[in-house]
């Protein structure tokens, strides 16, 4: 007996389940291919989805600014660690989310922990989808907050849950935008209206959308209730999370978002690969509507085959399967045949929701599509018939 049995025990049941995680090596490779083992396979499941991970002025300007100033910040942002490239960053993202300010975070995951903590507290509640990105349920368990929940985009349902719940102090809803594990997206409208109406804060986590997809609100009034998150790590191909709202807002996060203010600050490289990013995205959208060509061409290679894609309406299309076991060796047959898209399984997704998540992006041929969508009929007719 030792004090660290039960790891022994939990490993056991985590691979009786299928659920037994092992990481793919990539040895090399950027853009819709990659290499492992030796092998090239079409990636069809990064979130790089307009490319900029690779885009030479992305390179060259992290580049300039490693030479210029290390790999390291050397301290957390209110210390000694806030350059001004950090700030010349939140600068553009509100430029670029049309709003006042914006406060950039190491990673989208530690955006969202800081700052549901720092909106919400004990006497308070967090609303959130069913289906709403871990790192939003991580936030609202973390700030001591009431956590309410509502069925998947079920806005009747939230109006029950704001009816129900007018004792708490305050009230945050929070939604993915295009949802991450489904590809489907939230109704940011009713959702905003709802939020005006019940005086509550809607925070939109824009993950999956910054830079490929817009909401618009025909009510500006509404918006005043809002409060945009995302990431730089997905499209915008470097590394990072923000807010982006009101002055006070983001002052307020300066102060009060813990995962902010005592974590060192991003490496000025990677501040620099998400301004020229975003300096792109700014002057072409020859990337997103790539992408968005892309998506349509892939679903409709896809409509014959006869896979429920989810309700999918972006770049991220489910291809339900169900079953664990099925979904790994969907996987693993792909990976023979020379397709990289991984099997999604629990806790990651509901039980009984395992999924290959095909994530199609600016990158792709119209080739790569067709060698996918010929592959995924051969494991179709493979594996189920
Ligand atoms: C990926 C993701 C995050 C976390 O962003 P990182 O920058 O990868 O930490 C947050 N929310 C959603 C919906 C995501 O998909």
């Amino acid at each position: 007996m030792t004090v660290f049995d039960f790891i022994r025990e939990e490993l056991d049941e985590i691979r009786e389940l299928g659920l037994f995680r092992v990481f793919r090596s990539i040895e090399s490779g950027k853009g819709a291919t990659v290499r492992i083992n030796g092998r090239e396979l079409i990636n069809f499941c990064s979130n790089n989805y307009l490319g900029l991970a690779n885009h030479p002025k992305g390179q060259k300007k992290a580049a300039e600014m490693l030479k210029k100033f290390g790999t390291g910040a050397g301290a957390s942002r209110l210390v000694s660690g806030n350059f001004k490239l950090h700030e010349e960053l939140e600068s553009k993202i509100a430029k670029f989310e049309k709003t006042q300010a914006s406060i950039v975070f190491p990673t989208g995951y530690m955006a969202n922990l800081g700052t549901i903590q720092a909106l919400v507290g004990e006497g308070d509640a967090v609303i959130v989808d069913r289906l709403d990105h871990a790192s939003i349920i991580d936030g609202a368990r973390l700030s001591g907050a009431k956590l309410l929940v509502y069925s998947h985009r079920d806005t009747k349902q939230l109006a029950k849950v704001l009816e129900r719940s007018k004792a708490f102090r305050r009230r945050l809803i929070v939604t993915d935008h295009v949802f991450s594990m489904d590809g489907d997206i939230a109704p940011i409208e009713q959702l905003a209206r709802l939020a005006a109406r019940y005086h509550a804060m809607l925070m939109v986590d824009t993950a999956h959308s910054t830079g490929m997809l817009e909401f618009k609100l025909r009510w500006p009034r509404m918006a005043e209730n809002m409060i945009v998150m995302g990431t730089l790590s997905k499209a915008i191909g470097s590394l990072g999370g923000f807010v982006a709202g009101k002055k006070g807002l983001i002052d307020y996060l300066r102060n009060r978002a813990r995962s902010f203010i005592y974590t060192t600050a991003l490496p000025p490289s990677v501040a620099a690969a998400s301004i020229a990013s975003l300096d792109i995205l700014s002057k072409d959208d020859k990337p997103s509507k790539r992408m968005w060509a892309n998506v349509k061409y892939l679903k409709e290679k896809l409509k014959p085959l006869g896979f429920n894609t989810m309700g999918s309406q972006s770049q991220i299309v489910p291809l339900f399967i169900g079953d664990t076991q099925l979904a790994v060796r969907l996987s693993a047959y792909l990976f023979e045949n020379g397709i990289f898209l991984s099997a999604i399984r629990p806790p990651t997704v509901p039980k009984g929701t395992s999924r290959l998540r095909l994530t199609v992006t600016a990158m792709h041929s119209k080739d790569d599509i067709d060698v996918l969508a010929s592959k995924l009929a051969e494991a179709k007719e493979k594996f189920i018939g």
